[in-house]
């Protein structure tokens, strides 16, 4: 069976949250930078987001009060680098931004790889460098231009399918998921 390997990457989310200076609830977008305090044998880190409409700042706390000796160097090492990973890491942490009185917003993302090619069937193999809170059916609309209700028919068709348990509508990308595609999709 071919094999077609698509890469989806995704900004860091932006937020929803109250914004002091504005007086209102404002999109804050994720700087993927981090702010990290040492005083005395105490360290706190936090990752930084600003107002869309203000500049205003507002600090995700990711570790309070914890011991510096705790912490693995090499760790300590990337906040200070400003870690992509470690930013999407957070940045994508729903309950930590909840818990903080943000609401994550739904991020854009891209996909690349070849197109499908006409024939069959394809193992189609979705990869992302961590979980993203991106829907399977949302890559897959965008990259093969299907409308729902298109793509609804070729998953009750069979012609789209994951592995047995896999609900492909309502999946988000786990970081590595296989589909088999059928001929009948390909011809689109
Ligand atoms: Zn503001």
């Amino acid at each position: 069976m071919k094999r077609i390997v698509w890469y989806i990457q995704c900004e860091l989310p932006a937020v929803l949250r109250y914004c002091k200076s504005c007086g209102t609830k404002r999109e804050y977008r994720c700087s993927g930078q981090f702010r990290v305090n040492a005083q005395r044998k105490h360290l706190d880190i936090w990752l930084i987001y600003r107002c869309l409409h203000c500049d205003a700042t507002w600090n995700l706390p990711i570790c309070s009060r914890i011991r510096s000796v705790g912490i693995d160097a090499d760790l300590l090492e990337r906040y200070h680098n400003n870690d992509r990973k470690l930013a999407a890491q957070h940045a994508l942490n729903m309950g930590l931004l909840r818990q903080n009185g943000a609401i994550p917003c739904v991020p854009a993302f891209t996909v690349a790889g070849e197109n499908l090619p006409t024939g069959g069937p394809v193992e189609l193999h979705l990869i992302c460098d961590y979980p993203l809170p991106v829907k399977v059916s949302a890559v897959l609309r965008q990259k093969l231009n299907l409308s729902c209700r298109m793509l609804n028919q070729l998953i009750d068709s069979g012609s789209i399918k994951g592995a047995p348990g896999i609900h492909v509508l309502e999946q988000k990308l786990p970081g590595h998921i296989t589909l088999t595609v059928q001929n009948d999709a390909t011809d689109l």
